[in-house]
């Protein structure tokens, strides 16, 4: 079979490659979840089911409805101090990951790059491959809490560096940047004359009175950057596939286009159920970060009572510790091993980029009763290994 080179460059993943061995086993605990572990509110699934019944699941505008995109625009005026006109500013999508895709699609010629810092949630490197690109990862700094090195990014980009990407929260390593890395970010992006995209899907996952900041609250900045966000993590809603894009009208336009011969629209009642959801879910937030605060913790005490070597997270709901000395080459085996002897199932660290070699992802997203005995378990596993 004859595939093309942009798919043949997208491997099997070591996230899939976990999942699909413990699919084939009873009774694992799963800390290798990229969701959270509530569902949306119930006045949001009822507002999906009315929409239904109402005779509205037809195609919508590419863009979403307008009245979606109108609620997302005061929510990021309200949350995120961002000004994005609701007419020309928003695209609404099948999800975040959607909405990178598209945005790479819009942004890149073939052979085109973006800059990452890694480790980092894959899409961007693929996504950006799909579209004909390549991905340039810069290594975080690590003692710094995964900060991204701003200087080795301006380093490592060429003529043919277009974007440059940042999420914060981020995905795997649970790290929050603040204002100054972010302000560092957004003048890369200008004197290389870069799109900045932001991942900013975490944003209300923030622990010990870390703060959220979006980059394109900065106005000079304005018009060289995508914010991209969706309602997967903050809603629970990871299967209903609805993110969106806000950023300049000229970009948001192609990306429109861009859309109308991909996925044409998000789908229709899941956009209906989304207006809801930002109109009347602000407390529905808060008693799920007290939960994850306390998960967070447990995690955290687990990792510094057996002397494992770990970034504190300030956000999302992963943390990214080293693993023992004899696994620091391969996590891939480190994850195995763990599922094949005590069926609990982590993320390599390699499935974030080579910087991530050497970690694995645990999510901390799941029932404090199961953390604590697949906790129980990863104990068992390192002491019988040691
Ligand atoms: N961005 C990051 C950083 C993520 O971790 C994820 C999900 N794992 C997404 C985007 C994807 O979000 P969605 O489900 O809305 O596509």
């Amino acid at each position: 079979m004859r595939l093309s080179d942009r798919v043949a460059k997208v491997p099997k993943s070591g996230i899939r490659e976990i999942f699909d061995r413990a699919e084939s086993m009873k009774d694992v605990i799963n800390l290798g979840i990229g969701e959270p572990d509530f569902n949306a509110p119930r006045f949001v699934e009822l507002s999906a089911e009315r929409a239904i019944r109402s005779g509205l699941g037809k195609y919508t505008p590419n863009a979403g409805i307008l009245e979606l995109r109108e609620e997302i625009s005061k929510k990021l005026k309200r949350e995120n101090g961002i000004s994005a006109d609701p007419r020309s500013e928003i695209l609404v999508t099948s999800g975040a990951t959607q909405a990178i895709f598209v945005a790479m699609g819009c942004l890149l010629n073939p052979g085109e790059e973006i800059l990452v810092p890694t480790p980092a949630f894959p899409a961007y490197r693929y996504c950006a491959s799909l579209a004909g690109g390549k991905c340039l990862g810069v290594p975080s700094r690590e003692s710094e809490g995964f900060s991204p090195d701003i200087e080795a990014m301006e380093k490592a980009c060429t003529s043919k560096t277009r974007v440059l990407v940042i999420n914060s929260p981020a995905n795997p390593t649970g790290s929050v940047l603040g204002r100054k890395t972010i302000e560092k970010a957004c003048e890369l992006a200008l004197s290389k004359d870069l799109i900045l995209i932001t991942d900013e899907i975490y944003e209300k996952f923030l622990y010990e009175g870390a703060e959220h900041f979006s980059a394109a609250s900065l106005e000079e900045f304005r018009d060289r950057i995508i914010t991209i966000n969706g309602f997967a993590k903050t809603y629970g809603m990871t299967g209903w596939r609805l993110g969106y894009a806000a950023g300049p009208s000229e970009i948001i336009n192609a990306m429109i286009r861009f859309n109308m011969y991909n996925a044409v629209c998000a789908t229709s009642f899941v956009q209906y159920a989304g207006v809801t959801a930002l109109k009347h879910s602000l407390a529905f937030f808060k008693s799920i970060l007290s939960r994850y605060q306390k998960k967070r913790k447990i995690i955290c005490e687990f990792l510094d009572r057996h002397g494992w070597g770990f970034q504190k997270p300030h956000g999302a709901f992963y943390v990214f510790p080293k693993l023992p000395e004899n696994y620091r080459t391969d996590s891939l085996s480190f994850s195995l091993n763990l599922l094949e002897s005590k069926r609990v199932a982590t993320i390599p660290g390699s499935s974030f980029g080579e910087t991530g070699e050497g970690h694995i992802r645990i999510s901390y997203s799941l029932e404090e009763r199961e953390l604590r005995r697949a906790l129980t378990g990863v104990e068992q596993f390192t002491r019988d290994r040691s």
